[in-house]
């Protein structure tokens, strides 16, 4: 059964597209096919496997809208074996102003996702850094929200709001949507980031994951060279990091759907 992770935050330049590609790569070479969603008009998901924005021609909103020709292929391959992306262009700007014109416009992506994610086992959205139309449809349409956070005061204290935007999606649309933090840019020997770990663990037990993402400038490079890490550079902490997280991802979503209702 395919299974829907949302990669989200109201912060930027927290690791989010990062996250969504590491991932996604991660997942694919453990033999699980995956399809990555650009839901971002910056569109940083699609250079970052190596696409080009520009030629995309039917991002997620066409889908949601139903505005595309139905022969166009939806997806395209990477040069990673298994992992799909269904890219981003600058058309995405629009969804915020088009979206909400539309009925029960919060639910659309959670109506079309087995359409679209079927022949996936996992579909990972990586959705914009606010709170709007597309990161509503997002975590309506997803299992689980994975919250990618820096242990800095500011980007802790925005988890307020993503957290609130959560509990009402629940209550509106989605009961069963689970959440996980994850620290990413992580530097040990920085004792502000030991204490907001410390802070974290104590405050989000069960919602923080075990996995912590390691600053590592290779990911930087990896984002540059359109490949993602576990190809980039297969044997840096990043890449072994992100291994480990998707192994996390696969226990905490199955068990998840273990639980009844
Ligand atoms: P977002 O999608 O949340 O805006 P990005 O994934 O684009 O964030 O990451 C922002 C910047 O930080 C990018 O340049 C990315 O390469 C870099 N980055 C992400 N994770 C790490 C990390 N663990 N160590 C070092 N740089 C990172
Ligand atoms: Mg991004």
């Amino acid at each position: 059964m395919m299974k829907c992770i949302a990669v989200t935050n109201e912060k930027g330049g927290v690791a989010k597209t990062t996250t969504t590609v590491n991932l996604g790569a991660a997942l694919a070479e453990m033999g699980y096919s995956v399809l990555l969603v650009d839901m971002d008009a910056q569109a940083n998901l699609t250079l970052a496997v190596g696409a080009d924005p520009q030629e995309i021609r039917v991002t997620i909103l066409d889908i949601l809208l139903e505005n595309y020709p139905s022969a166009e292929a939806l997806w395209k391959p990477t040069k990673i074996e298994r992992l799909h992306l269904l890219g981003g262009n600058p058309s995405l700007n629009l969804a915020e102003r088009l979206l909400p014109h539309q009925p029960g416009y919060e639910t659309l992506l959670q109506k079309k996702l087995p359409f679209i994610g079927a022949r996936f086992d996992y579909v990972i959205l990586d959705s914009p850094p606010f709170l709007g139309a597309l990161m509503s449809n997002a975590l309506a349409a997803a299992d689980t929200a994975l919250i990618p956070t820096q242990a800095e005061f500011f980007s802790i204290y925005a988890l307020r709001n993503v957290l609130a935007l959560i509990r009402r999606i629940r209550e509106q649309y989605n009961p069963t949507l689970s959440y996980r933090l994850l620290l990413t840019m992580f530097d040990q020997r920085n004792r502000i980031h030991r204490t907001l770990y410390q802070y974290l663990h104590d405050h989000f037990a069960e919602g923080l994951t075990e996995t912590v993402i390691p600053i590592d400038t290779r990911l930087r490079e990896s984002a540059i060279a359109g490949t993602p890490i576990i190809q980039h550079a297969p044997k840096s902490r990043a890449a072994l990091q992100y291994r480990v997280l998707a192994q996390e991802i696969i226990h905490h979503v199955e068990e998840t759907l273990a639980q009844p209702a």
